[in-house]
């Protein structure tokens, strides 16, 4: 792969998906991993753009032909990144984004050590329940039993934070989207002195006040 591989995680309904759309609205040259998945489109949701969605054979099948870079079962559905998604971006001469979750995200790093890997929190467990319930009214679904999942599972994400290379906190999307950019630029070798300033910031090993009070409103 010639291009730069970041890892994007966050505990669903931290709002990574809008971080990553705004992101890349900012900086040119991010493709987007397009996920595997056999969960049910959500609002929305199409095939071929948010997701491929496919079926447990089809999965299981492409599990057993090797053509996942990652793969992991969550909330008791596949996920997956195929290896064509790197090819693809090496084809583009971009870099590559993966919103994966924290067992992928895991694997990911052990077989390409240099990616950047970035952790995305809510800042609190009350906002992300908020979010998380805004977005399902906003898609028309009030499962509150996917909600309750999604909210214990959160604090058990949390825990891997330290694994990551960054951590930043969506609190406010134009700040988290501003180092995210800031990230990314540094990774690149293009960023400004305020761009790798804004970035260390973001340095798990620093563990910025921000990062210190959004975990503590989770008791960690
Ligand atoms: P994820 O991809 O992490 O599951 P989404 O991007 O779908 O999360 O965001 C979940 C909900 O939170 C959406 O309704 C989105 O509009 C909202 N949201 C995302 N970021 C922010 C933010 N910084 N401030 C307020 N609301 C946000
Ligand atoms: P959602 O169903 O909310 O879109 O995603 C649920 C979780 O699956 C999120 O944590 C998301 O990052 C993760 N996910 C999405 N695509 C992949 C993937 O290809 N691999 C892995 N391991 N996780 C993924």
């Amino acid at each position: 792969m010639a291009g730069i591989l970041f890892i994007i995680s966050a505990p669903s309904g931290s709002g990574k998906s809008t971080l990553v759309s705004e992101t890349r609205r900012l900086v040119g040259g991010l493709d987007f991993s397009i996920s595997y998945t056999t969960r049910q489109p959500r609002g929305s949701e199409q095939d071929g753009v948010e997701y491929h969605f496919t079926t447990r054979a089809e999965f299981e099948r492409m599990i057993a032909a090797k053509e996942f870079l990652e793969w992991a079962e969550v909330f008791g559905n596949y996920y997956g990144t195929a290896l064509s998604a790197l090819d693809h971006a090496r084809e583009n001469g971009t870099d590559l984004l993966l919103d994966i979750d924290v067992q992928g995200a895991l694997q990911v790093m052990k077989t390409m050590p240099k990616a950047v890997s970035i952790f995305i929190l809510p800042p609190s467990p009350e906002v992300l329940e908020r979010r998380l319930r805004n977005r399902s009214q906003a898609e028309g679904v009030a499962e509150e039993s996917v909600i309750e999942r999604r909210l214990s599972q959160a604090r058990t994400e949390l825990l891997k934070l330290d694994d990551y290379r960054y951590a930043l906190v969506n609190d406010v999307l134009d700040q988290a989207a501003s180092e995210m950019r800031a990230i990314v630029l540094v990774a690149r070798g293009a960023g400004d002195s305020a761009d790798v300033a804004l970035a260390a910031e973001c340095l798990t090993s620093q563990h910025s006040g921000r990062l210190d009070a959004a975990l503590g409103t989770f008791g960690l």
